[in-house]
């Protein structure tokens, strides 16, 4: 029922065709007014290293405080940034952002890298790269103390081209992440063509211990492979002990998740490092 009906001049649209017209352009109008008035900010969640169980990085999250809504979540806005491409001007943002923060962090007794995630478009930007140059230069940095974290519809669109440019992104010292792995479809052999570092394993699979062995087998045997091939683990959404306990004995490296910490601003970032024994 979702169809416009073009009857003499007039469209009419379906209630639900109306609403997604309606909210696209309230994103449109809030996310430009937001890139302007400095609406967005980044939280920041430990990645926790399960040797030492010390904070070895964070991971860079935007948060939109909307004057109208208040905070609106990224899953409401990013897809919507994808589409109409507002999200090169947003993670040029998220980018520069980071960069500023890993100077300010640079202060701290042990290096603590900052993941930032990356959309499929903006890996398509020619002007990625020298973005990101021009953010490290900024604050003196040579080496880049950030890292991006990739989904696999990253790869899926371009793999030439994909190759390239995370090639040009490990040059500068980026480790290149990829996220929410087993949820696509690439698999861990096509993996092993890119330059990649990190494999982050799915929520879903974090999520379905205890209770679904099926789910658990699979995340184990990914683990195995993933050793293997000697990519880095993480684990995200860890919320349990026992969902600590499992991954741990199947030999995930790092986990992330509410277990340990929520996301939040630096300046609670830098306390909780204090009181968890880093720095
Ligand atoms: P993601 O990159 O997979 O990030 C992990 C998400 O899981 C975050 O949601 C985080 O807050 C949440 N999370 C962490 N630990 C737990 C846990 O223990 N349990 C549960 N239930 N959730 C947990 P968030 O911040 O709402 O971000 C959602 C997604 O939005 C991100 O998924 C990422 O795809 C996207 N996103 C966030 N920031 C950016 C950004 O700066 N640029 C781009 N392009 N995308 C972003
Ligand atoms: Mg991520
Ligand atoms: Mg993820
Ligand atoms: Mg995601």
């Amino acid at each position: 029922a979702a169809k416009a009906a073009n009857k003499g001049g007039v469209m009419y649209f379906s209630r639900e065709m109306n609403n997604h017209l309606q909210e696209s352009m309230w994103l449109d109008g809030g996310l430009r007014q937001a890139l302007q008035e400095g609406q967005f900010s980044l939280h920041y969640q430990p990645q926790v290293c399960l040797r030492s169980m010390q904070a070895a990085s964070v991971e860079a999250l935007i948060r939109w405080q909307s004057t109208e809504r208040g905070m609106v979540p990224p899953l409401s806005f990013i897809r919507y940034a994808e589409d109409s491409g507002l999200i090169k001007q947003i993670g040029r943002w998220v980018i520069r952002e980071a960069m500023a923060q890993a100077r300010r962090w640079s202060t701290l007794p042990q290096p603590l890298r900052i993941s930032v995630n990356l959309s499929a478009r903006q890996l398509g930007d020619p002007e990625l790269l020298s973005d990101f140059m021009a953010a490290m230069q900024q604050h003196g940095f040579t080496q880049s103390p950030l890292d991006i974290e990739l989904t696999e519809s990253c790869i899926a669109s371009d793999e030439a081209r994909t190759i390239e440019i995370m090639s040009a992104m490990r040059a500068l010292g980026v480790n290149i992440h990829l996220d929410d792995f087993g949820t696509g479809y690439s698999s861990l052999s096509q993996l092993t063509r890119l330059p990649l570092q990190v494999i982050k394993m799915d929520q879903s699979f974090i999520r379905a211990i205890p209770a679904d062995a099926r789910s658990m087998a699979l995340l184990r045997s990914m683990v195995a492979v993933a050793q293997q091939l000697d990519f880095q683990i993480v684990a995200e959404g860890v919320e349990t002990d026992s969902q600590l306990d499992f991954i741990r004995e199947i030999g995930v490296d790092l986990a992330q998740g509410y277990h340990f910490a929520r996301p939040m601003p630096a300046d609670q970032l830098e306390q909780w490092l204090r009181q968890h024994g880093k720095p």
